[in-house]
């Protein structure tokens, strides 16, 4: 069932934040196993040459002849990088090493910032008919992040429930202003999701409360616990919806998936 209140087209979104291990794939991930078991047609990008997603979701390294490079260099098409997954309404344009040197080989095309953009536009992507896209960025305010910016319609920031979590914050939005004054006026903050929360703790409980006092409205009512399922899911290549439907870390994927649909719907009406 795709949602009647968006405009034709997916909802494109970047899962970003420069610093590394705040839960970025993690989230890109289950959330998009969350919107699938909703029926909504989801397809991952995996931009980040450490290719955490595409092991994740189940793409060995063999399988993935056609990946994120090829797609920005030109040398393939999205319908011929897009590939299925055991998950039934998820898809994945898996991604490897070769990722690395598309920042530095990439500086000279004129193009550079808007290779995702266009990738993403092409009409193969109304054939498939995806809901929403979630790309799954690098640890870095790179060229591929600013590819993912000037693509997406909104960006979703992970924020680990620790120390100094918000400072970076600061990098980041003045890295979304420059997209929005440069190449992509549109785009929007879809929120900010606090994750490895630990209730017990009371640095967690800190983090928490001057996100929202500081953020506002942007952060997401859902939190995400940490929680050991969430962390062992991807050795066994799976979504923690399909390694653990009852843990804990499930349920909270589940809960930011319907938090999220809830607010695109609100902004639709
Ligand atoms: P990023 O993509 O931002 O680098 P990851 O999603 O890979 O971050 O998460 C970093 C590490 O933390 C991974 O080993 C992941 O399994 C683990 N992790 C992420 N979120 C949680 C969580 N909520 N609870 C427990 N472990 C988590
Ligand atoms: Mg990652």
């Amino acid at each position: 069932m795709s949602d009647p209140t968006r405009p034709p087209g997916p909802k494109i979104i970047a899962v970003a934040n420069q610093k590394g291990g705040v839960g970025k794939t993690t989230t890109t991930i289950n959330l998009g196993a969350a919107l699938a078991e909703l029926n909504l047609k989801v397809l991952v990008v995996d931009l980040d040459p450490q290719g955490n997603a595409s092991t994740g979701l189940g793409v060995e390294p063999e399988d993935r002849q056609h990946t994120t490079y090829d797609l920005l260099t030109g040398e393939r098409e999205l319908a011929e990088v897009v590939k299925g997954s055991d998950i039934e309404n998820l898809s994945i344009v898996p991604a490897n090493v070769d990722l690395s040197s598309a920042d530095i080989e990439l500086i000279s095309n004129a193009k550079r910032s808007f290779l995702l953009h266009d990738a993403l536009r092409q009409t193969a992507m109304d054939r498939f008919g995806f809901d929403y896209v979630l790309i799954d960025c690098p640890p870095s305010l790179n060229l591929l992040t600013v590819n993912a910016m000037v693509a997406a319609h909104s960006v979703l920031i992970p924020l680990q429930s620790e120390f100094f979590a918000l400072e970076g914050l600061s990098q980041l939005m003045l890295t979304l202003r420059e997209i929005r004054l440069s190449a992509n006026p549109d785009l929007r903050i879809e929120g900010v999701v606090l994750t490895m929360f630990d209730r017990r703790n009371n640095l967690s409980q800190q983090v928490e409360a001057d996100a929202r006092a500081n953020l506002g409205e942007v952060v997401f009512d859902t939190v995400i616990p940490r929680n050991v399922r969430l962390s062992e899911a991807p050795s066994f290549a799976l979504p923690v919806l399909q390694y653990d439907g009852q843990s804990k870390g499930a349920q909270a994927y589940r809960a930011l998936a319907a938090e999220l649909i809830r607010k695109n719907q609100k902004i639709a009406a």
